[in-house]
């Protein structure tokens, strides 16, 4: 860029050095970063997720493949852990959700509901949202038999050695239906057109799966419960006909995808075809200078609370590193 960067001198009165959007594994792991290197950042939590800080793993029960944790750790356990890692270093943390942005002019502006700072440099781990089908009984089940996340769940007990089902037709349900067969003892493959989206060499490892049964023009249509108020199955519509089954199984997983959460900076910064944040590879620059982004926000392919946490700590050494060379 010509533009020159914002120097961090005292030619700004009030001027914060990092602004971090953000509650998830990638913000507090920046902000533990960014408050022990004395940056004394500010953190928007944001409350876009069930009305509380802390992200994607607030709506899940236990997570078993984050290091450090040998019998598992529940979801908002790990979380709260993180935010007290971040505030005892001496993050300042605001549950407000930032609503407007500006990074074209220096220093930048950052505004929530409730007040407006002005900043040198961004951290922006805003996360994506998984889409979900909103079956009528989606929230009931959620966790309890939806799932999102193959990795993250396949090998829980509630599915381990059970008939489950993948809702998608592309690259994500494919690898997740493949992934599930791993644990499952069958995997239904719900595609509602009437071929895959994926690749022609995913599309070859699922017809040669005997564990995955494609099912086509086939849509979940809602979770069917046992008497102990369990899923036994889904009822499933065929979308030429319409007609009507139940498939026994004990598990739904979506692979419809994931919006990332990138609308505050739209237009602004470079977003990738899928509205993803750019960075340039290895790092976590956008392609604005004084610009980072880490997390699920910039990441379409491993999206896990791990990698999150990492370009977390990335950005907030990529932060210090722009200060000092720009003071
Ligand atoms: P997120 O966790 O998505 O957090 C984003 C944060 O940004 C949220 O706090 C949100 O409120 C905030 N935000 C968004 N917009 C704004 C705004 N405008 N202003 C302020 N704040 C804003 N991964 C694993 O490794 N292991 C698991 O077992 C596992 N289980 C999972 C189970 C479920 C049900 C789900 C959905 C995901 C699971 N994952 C798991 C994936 C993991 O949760 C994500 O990869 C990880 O949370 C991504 O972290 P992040 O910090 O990038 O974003």
């Amino acid at each position: 860029s010509t533009e020159a960067p914002a120097a961090a001198s005292a030619l700004y009165k009030g001027v914060e050095n990092v602004v971090i959007i953000g509650s998830g594994p990638a913000g507090y792991t920046a902000a533990i970063y960014a408050a022990r290197a004395n940056l004394k950042p500010l953190v928007f939590e944001g409350y876009q997720v069930g009305g509380v800080p802390g992200g994607q793993l607030m709506t899940t029960t236990e997570v078993e493949n984050f290091p450090g944790f040998p019998e598992g750790i529940t979801g908002p356990d790990l979380m709260d852990r993180m935010r007290r890692q971040a505030e005892r270093w001496g993050a300042e943390l605001y549950q407000e959700d930032v609503e407007f942005v500006d990074v074209k002019n220096r220093p930048f502006t950052i505004r929530s509901s409730e007040r407006e700072v002005k900043c040198y440099s961004v951290i922006i781990a805003t996360g994506a949202t998984a889409k979900r089908l909103r079956l009528p009984r989606e929230d009931e089940f959620w966790s309890r038999g939806i799932s999102a996340c193959a990795i993250c769940d396949g090998a829980s007990p509630l599915f381990k050695g059970q008939i489950l089902a993948v809702v998608g037709g592309g690259d994500t349900a494919t690898e997740e239906a493949i992934y599930l067969t791993k644990y499952a003892r069958h995997v239904h493959l719900l595609v509602r057109k009437d071929q895959l989206r994926a690749s022609k060499a995913m599309q070859d490892r699922v017809f040669n799966n005997p564990n995955i049964t494609v099912h086509f023009n086939t849509e979940a249509a809602d979770v069917v419960s046992n008497s102990k108020g369990q899923m036994s199955g889904i009822l499933l519509k065929r979308v030429d006909t319409g007609e009507e089954t139940i498939l026994d199984v004990r598990g739904l997983f979506y692979g419809i995808g994931h919006t990332p959460n990138s609308q505050l900076v739209e237009g602004q910064v470079k977003l990738d075809p899928s509205g993803y944040i750019w960075v340039k590879e290895g790092t976590a620059n956008t392609s604005v200078e004084g610009v980072f982004a880490a997390g699920d926000v910039q990441d379409h392919e491993w999206r896990q609370a791990i990698t999150a946490a990492g370009s977390g700590c990335v950005a907030a050494l990529t932060v210090e590193r722009y200060l000092v060379a720009n003071d």
